[in-house]
């Protein structure tokens, strides 16, 4: 007999919120203000039991299920129409061994509460560039940021995870148990269940000399064609993203820049301080208009653009890996980046080499371990009436890129742009990904994210 919404509820130590209670409209809410879903209840869960209890009412009942981790997904994949959310913000322990370097993360903590645990020991975990972005979804879709050259993707350091299955049940996910599941979870997303707790390496990471150098957009060809070739020869404790932009009118940029468009390359670099100097040297002789590289705390450099893409704006995203930056290639960035629509439209290039390189193909979900970067274009705005503004210059800059591209995206920077995108995303790892899928799924309850669908259906 199915669960009934008295007994499920009875069970909750969290709140459920559904259309009409006050705080609903508050809570539908993700952070991209252009995903507008009403959902039919919203179960805030306190721990794992809510979580437990959630997925088999959500089972019991056929009712659409959806999972939010940090919500930042910008196809809005942390929340559902019609369907039961499970909000996972109320799960948000931390607990730091220094000694074993090794840090358990609750499945609803931001970035920003890992490196606030971890700086007080000197160590990081790599993910993002955000602080508010969840570890959630992130992490299940690999993890891009400022130490993957030289420590790897958020993935490549995830030790174990606890899973709640369809069914119900919480399984533990590592190298020794549910090998299948573990190698799924690092990339394949939210496919196989409720992750409510995982275990990473911590790296030695305490303070950073990190920072962006800006040129004008004028120079952006010569910039993007020095830039292909130091990156992959730098030594893996220097990351650097590239990226077309509109110098925010605030500190510390000098009001003399505000509001140019420009391009720039955001700096990260770990290796010892003692070497800074040589390493930054080819930087500084590209002569950038601006050079604002300093020591600061790691978590610091984390926040650094939070102020700049607060909850509630308008995004739409489109993304490639790319192999090669062919001079064509450039020519069509520098053309496209300079339309940029909008003050927070932006293009960015992330390194993929080094340490996630090193990784094999077949080691994780995360295929295209031999691109050299992942390009993402994102319109963003408060305002909603330019929405179709940032949206038609984004899918333009993308068509007009995605020829010279690899061929898929990395998934944590796609919408929800279909089945074939996804297989693109996964090329032959879809298959091993969809008999796992059949395996713990199969009957597709996880089915509001990049789905993988359970093989044979
Ligand atoms: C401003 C901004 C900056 C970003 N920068 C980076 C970056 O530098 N590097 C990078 O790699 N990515 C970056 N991203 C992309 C980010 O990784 C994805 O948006 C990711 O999906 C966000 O995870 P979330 O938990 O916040 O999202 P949500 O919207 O909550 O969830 C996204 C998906 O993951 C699933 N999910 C989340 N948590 C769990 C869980 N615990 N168990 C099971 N399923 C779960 C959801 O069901 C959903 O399908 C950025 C995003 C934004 C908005």
């Amino acid at each position: 007999m199915a669960i009934t919404f008295d007994a499920y509820r009875a069970q909750l130590r969290g709140s459920l919120i559904q259309p009409g209670d006050p705080r609903y409209d508050e809570t539908r809410k993700v952070y991209n203000a252009m995903i507008d879903k009403r959902p039919r209840l919203i179960a805030l869960c306190a721990d794992v039991a809510d979580v437990i209890a959630s997925v088999n009412f959500a089972r019991e009942n056929q009712l659409l299920l959806a999972v939010r981790g940090g919500g930042h997904n910008g196809g809005g994949l942390g929340v559902c129409d019609d369907g039961l959310v499970i909000d996972l913000a109320g799960l948000r322990g931390i607990r730091v061994d220094p000694a074993a370097r090794t840090v358990r993360v609750d499945g609803g903590c931001r970035w920003g509460d890992v490196d606030h645990a971890t700086h007080a020991f000197g160590l990081a975990v790599p993910a993002g560039i955000i602080s508010t972005t969840g570890v959630g979804g992130l992490t299940l879709g690999g993890g891009i940021g400022y130490l993957s050259r030289r420590y790897g993707l958020t993935v490549d350091n995830l030790l174990s995870a606890d899973v709640v299955l369809p069914e119900g049940r919480l399984v533990t996910a590592s190298a020794n148990a549910n090998e299948d599941l573990f190698w799924a979870v690092r990339g394949g997303g939210g496919n196989f269940g409720v992750v409510t707790s995982f275990e990473f390496r911590a790296q030695p990471v305490r303070n950073v000399i990190a920072g962006p150098t800006l040129w004008p957009l004028e120079r952006a060809a010569e910039v993007l064609k020095w830039y292909r070739e130091f990156i992959p020869n730098a030594p893996t404790e220097l990351n650097g993203f590239f990226a077309f932009l509109t110098v925010p009118p605030a500190p510390p940029f000098p009001q003399a820049l505000h509001l140019k468009k420009m391009c720039g390359v955001v700096w990260c670099y770990t290796g010892d301080p003692a070497h800074a100097d040589e390493v930054f040297a080819p930087v500084k002789g590209t002569e950038p208009a601006l050079y604002g590289i300093h020591e600061l705390p790691f978590p610091m450099l984390q926040r650094a653009f939070d102020g700049l893409y607060p909850p509630g704006h308008q995004w739409y995203w489109r993304a490639d890996f790319v192999n090669e930056l062919s001079d064509e290639a450039i020519a069509r960035h520098v053309e496209y980046g300079a339309q940029m629509p909008t003050m927070q439209s932006s293009m960015h290039l992330y390194p993929i080499d080094g340490a996630v390189h090193r990784v094999g193909r077949k080691d994780t979900p995360f295929i295209y371990r031999d691109a050299k970067w992942a390009a993402v274009i994102i319109g963003v705005d408060p305002e909603p009436a330019n929405r179709d503004r940032i949206t038609t210059w984004c899918k333009n800059y993308w068509e007009a890129l995605h020829p010279y591209s690899a061929g898929g995206a990395y998934v944590n920077f796609m919408m929800d742009e279909g089945q074939e995108r996804v297989r693109a995303t996964y090329r032959e790892h879809y298959d091993r990904l969809a008999q796992i899928k059949q395996k713990y799924d199969p009957g597709n309850l996880f089915r509001v994210n990049q789905n993988i669908q359970p093989a044979g259906k």
